[in-house]
């Protein structure tokens, strides 16, 4: 192993303690916890918990400091203009729900919602649950066999009815990275609000979204190298101002009467309840760690790795790639099916080499449809693996090939 990728795990508690081997190969499902996340986690469970936002007491008010922190390092990593853009929530899935459910009023009878056939399920449903009481059609930008968004057929499926254009930043499926400059385009040119699906993307060093050109994006601490049950909505200040709350109760009011209520400026209005205090604050110390790594080097090695594992699995008899064979415009998810091997039993053999694959339709079962396929096994790659995680991934699959032919 490199020096680079020692002092790197070193980082991640999971790997003082999982027995050998472990090459851990599901990060699009979940990452590792990162020990400044995790440090924070515990620290605010056991030595600093209290509620945020209204104790008056000097414990209470350290907790409301901390939540306000981690924020402003969350803004800082995703380029927000103000820690007030963004929302916690408890994961990609609830932002995206508040994000249809707060532009749903914008919708009338014979609106169009564009979202693409390679999204994950939590960009389909809430679209689809909002569509259907506004009376609108939620239409998709279609794929090419290479698993990546067709931009030739956005002159088509962008109409001058489409309200809402919400794709996925990176595909969970075939790692393809979304041009947003080119959607953006796409959605500004009818007036369209743009939101991404940042779920993929966040992993991978920091980003900024006001270049990006989008109105909201989404992403999960989980995946991020924090704790699971946080997730952050990003929106431009401007559009939050005027944007109803999706859930209603404490901590999001101005005032309530028993007739009705008024609301509370955003982030607070999109946060009723206690929020995911101790995640909030993993998440913060994650981003604010990821943030001092040099993405410019980790990038390369991702790269190289996932270029080494779509070589290795080209050159096996009777594996195909469903996503780009090359690098140019995808991340390191990789997806493949074995012919007459069900993706269930790669991952189960590989599992005995202790390589972590997941297989299944991703939760992206338009996609599957779109390949003709019911599963697919991935492997994906975050900034802690290495070769030979790799070299175990394609060990093990001729091994099994070799077995359950
Ligand atoms: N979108 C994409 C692209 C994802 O990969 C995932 C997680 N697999 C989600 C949304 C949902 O994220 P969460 O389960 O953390 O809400």
């Amino acid at each position: 192993m490199s020096k680079a990728v020692d002092a790197l795990r070193r980082q991640f508690p999971i790997f003082a303690s999982r027995p050998a081997p472990f090459h851990y190969l599901d990060n699009a499902a979940t990452g590792q916890i990162c020990r400044p996340a995790a440090d924070a986690l515990i620290h605010y469970e056991t030595a600093a918990r209290a509620n945020v936002k209204r104790g008056v007491y000097r414990l209470a008010d350290e907790a409301s400091v901390a939540f306000h922190k981690a924020r402003a390092e969350m803004a800082a990593y995703l380029g927000a203009e103000r820690p007030e853009e963004v929302i916690f929530t408890s994961g990609t899935t609830l932002a995206l729900n508040i994000a249809a459910h707060a532009l749903a009023p914008r919708l009338h009878e014979g609106d169009e919602i564009l979202l693409s056939e390679l999204e994950h399920h939590s960009n389909i449903v809430p679209w689809q649950l909002v569509a259907q009481q506004k009376g609108a059609k939620v239409r998709a930008i279609p794929v090419t066999d290479e698993g990546r968004l067709d931009y030739d057929a956005l002159e088509r499926v962008v109409t001058d009815r489409t309200r809402i254009v919400a794709v996925s930043h990176c595909s969970n499926v075939t790692g393809a990275v979304t041009d947003v400059g080119r959607i953006k385009e796409a959605a500004s040119a009818v007036g369209a609000l743009l939101v991404v699906d940042g779920a993929q993307r966040a992993p991978h060093g920091p980003l900024d979204v006001r270049a990006l050109g989008c109105d909201l994006y989404a992403c999960s601490g989980h995946k991020m190298f924090a704790a699971t049950g946080c997730g952050v909505l990003w929106g431009r200040r401007e559009l939050l101002d005027e944007l109803p709350p999706f859930l209603g109760g404490g901590e999001m009011i101005r005032q309530v009467s028993i007739e009705r209520s008024t609301f509370a400026p955003p982030p607070h209005r999109f946060e009723a309840g206690t929020p995911p205090i101790g995640a909030a604050l993993a998440m913060g110390a994650a981003a604010a760690w990821l943030s001092t790594l040099d993405w410019g080097a980790l990038t390369e090695r991702e790269m190289a790795l996932t270029g080494r594992l779509l070589d290795g699995l080209s050159a096996i008899d009777g594996v195909r790639i469903q996503g780009p064979r090359g690098l140019q415009g995808r991340a390191g998810v990789v997806s493949f099916d074995v012919e007459d091997v069900h993706a269930h039993d790669v991952c189960q053999m590989l599992d005995a080499d202790g390589v972590c694959l997941r297989g299944g339709h991703h939760c992206a079962q338009p996609l599957m449809d779109r390949f003709g396929l019911a599963a697919t096994t991935r492997a994906s790659i975050a900034l802690y693996n290495d070769e030979a995680d790799i070299d175990a991934l394609l060990t093990g699959l001729e091994k099994t090939i070799a077995r359950l032919r």
